[in-house]
């Protein structure tokens, strides 16, 4: 008595998101908290099939991995893609953005090349904005995609130790700050991540509801 049903029924919810990528899954996690979701990804399965990330978009990018992994899992699943566009370079490195600077090459080597990329260009021109699409699957196939999106700009040198990928050099302007300096705590309350995964839990609660 006294607990909220879909709470409870949450509680129960097995999800499994469709990335090996650590940073990301402890986001998604940390978002997710007060969801209480029993929660495992990838890195919890011995062998798990090969996604290739070939869509053109964020959320085709989402769905086939939500899909593929419902399909192998059998449960609940959330596949995640996300990026930077910087306006100045038309959108890029966008869909591109994990291997910018070549396939298997480390964060900070994407982020040397963004630099050298925007050598010169002027603190005006250097907005950019990250993207999080966010796409659920059951076995029987898709039940939504969204996406949430964070407004910032592009900062002239690397700035702090927290997150990963971009966010050394990804300035908010409210605060002058990288997310790399601003932390986790502020971090997950306006990354693109966070209004993807807002949006995403009225799928989740839907879809418990209808069960
Ligand atoms: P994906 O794993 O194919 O979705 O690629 C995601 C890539 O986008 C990461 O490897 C980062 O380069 C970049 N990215 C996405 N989200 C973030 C973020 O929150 N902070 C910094 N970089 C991010």
């Amino acid at each position: 008595m006294g607990s909220d049903p879909i709470i409870r029924c949450i509680n129960n919810m097995q999800l499994v998101v469709a990335t090996k990528n650590k940073k990301k899954l402890e986001e998604i996690k940390a978002i997710l908290k007060d969801f209480d979701l029993d929660i495992s990804s990838l890195a919890d399965y011995k062998k798990t099939p090969v996604i290739i990330e070939n869509g053109k978009t964020f959320n085709e990018n989402a769905i086939k991995k939500a899909v593929k992994i419902a399909r192998f899992s059998g449960k609940l699943s959330l596949g995640e893609d996300s990026g930077l566009c910087v306006d100045v370079l038309h959108g890029a490195p966008g869909i591109y953005s994990a291997r910018f600077s070549g396939k298997g090459k480390s964060d900070a080597q994407n982020n040397l090349k963004l630099l050298s990329l925007l050598d010169k260009i002027p603190v005006k021109k250097r907005k950019a904005y990250y993207v999080c699409a966010v796409a659920l699957a059951n076995k029987d196939g898709l039940l939504g995609v969204v996406e949430g999106k964070c407004s910032g700009r592009i900062g002239f040198e690397l700035k702090g130790e927290c997150g990963f990928g971009y966010d050394p050099l990804f300035i908010i302007p409210k605060y002058n700050k990288t997310f790399a300096q601003l932390g986790e705590k502020i971090k997950h309350k306006m990354s693109h991540r966070y209004h993807a995964l807002k949006k995403a839990r009225i799928i989740i609660e839907k879809y418990i509801e209808k069960d």
